[in-house]
């Protein structure tokens, strides 16, 4: 008979079902007209109630089915009970279907740590710039990003009525990445990704030193991530403090389940275990090819402005 699914996919399964409610949350607020919009450390740093709501509805979903998991969500929150409504215990079938890569099957509950950005792109939804929005689950393991969840609850909204609204993409080390095609950026071109909202000198004279033929300025972590495997932009950088640990868990797993590499600015990986810093303080560098030609390019001066 079928040995019982390993943890590891059961976590993923159950994210993505986490992820789908959070999103039907993120586009309910929004349709019912009142954001509820409170600033945190500045008017460039905000929480809407569908950031309060998400992140309780990921963080009760997951703690009911897995309680011995470490779950860190970006938010602050009173721990009020969190009512019924918002629970999700339904899990992605397809998922749970598939084999665990044989170095995960092992894991146990209280090995995985899960870090939630309920919202990634609050900034840009609050403006409108909807399809900027994702929600992300991140699941490390050994202080690494092993799996992840990225849902774009808006994706595909300027296609009109008839098109399905919202997707939800996943992945796993040694297994790939799923709902969404892999496409390379056009050969030959530079075209960097960066931040939108949160620039500043340093932002700008990192991008001016890799001399790119185009850079898109957008939102969000996970929206940038997906700029870079579906080959509309060769690199992501963003030579500030400002990113997290869960702004960039899931997006990093997905990555690398893809063979792409991201660091912070200075070419140091990332650690995502229970008790590190939040801040990721030097920066973020991804690609999904020819990561060496772009931390190669990036300058000293750079570098040394910005502490890991
Ligand atoms: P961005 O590319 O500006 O959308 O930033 C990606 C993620 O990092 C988002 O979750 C932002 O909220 C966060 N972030 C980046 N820079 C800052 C900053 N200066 N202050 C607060 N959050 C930031
Ligand atoms: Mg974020
Ligand atoms: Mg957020």
């Amino acid at each position: 008979s079928m040995a019982s699914p390993a943890l590891l996919m059961r976590v993923v399964a159950s994210a993505y079902s986490v992820a789908e409610k959070a999103a039907t949350i993120v586009r309910n607020v929004m349709s019912a007209g009142d954001l509820g919009i409170v600033e945190k450390a500045g008017p460039n740093d905000l929480q809407t109630k569908a950031d309060r709501l998400v992140q309780m509805s990921i963080c009760a979903s997951l703690a009911r089915k897995f309680p011995k998991v470490t779950i860190i969500g970006e938010e602050e929150l009173p721990t009020d009970d969190v009512t019924e409504d918002l629970i999700e215990d339904g899990h992605c079938e397809e998922i749970l279907k598939k084999p665990c890569p044989a170095q995960y099957t092992g894991i146990k509950e209280e090995e995985l740590v899960i870090w939630v950005d309920p919202l990634d792109g609050t900034k840009e939804y609050t403006e409108g710039l909807l399809d900027h929005v994702t929600v992300l689950i991140g699941i490390a393991y050994g202080g690494k990003a092993i799996a992840g969840v990225i849902n774009q609850p808006y994706y595909n909204y300027e296609a009109g009525a008839k098109a399905v609204l919202g997707r939800t993409i996943w992945g796993v080390l040694g297994m790939g990445a799923f709902g969404f095609q892999l496409t390379e950026a056009p050969a030959g071109k530079h075209i960097v990704v960066t931040t939108r909202s949160h620039s500043s000198a340093l932002v700008n004279e990192c991008i001016a030193a890799l001399n790119p033929d185009h850079v898109i300025r957008v939102g969000g972590a996970g929206n940038k991530i997906i700029q870079l495997i579906e080959g509309k932009a060769s690199a992501y950088v963003f030579a500030s403090p400002g990113c997290k640990k869960w702004d960039t868990c899931a997006p990093e797993a997905i990555l690398h389940a893809v063979g792409g590499k991201i660091t912070d600015i200075c070419g140091n990986s990332f650690q995502y275990n229970k008790e590190v810093k939040h801040m990721n303080s030097a920066g973020v560098l991804a690609t999904l090819r020819n990561y060496d030609y772009y931390a190669s390019r990036i300058p000293n001066a750079v570098k040394e402005s910005l502490v890991p």
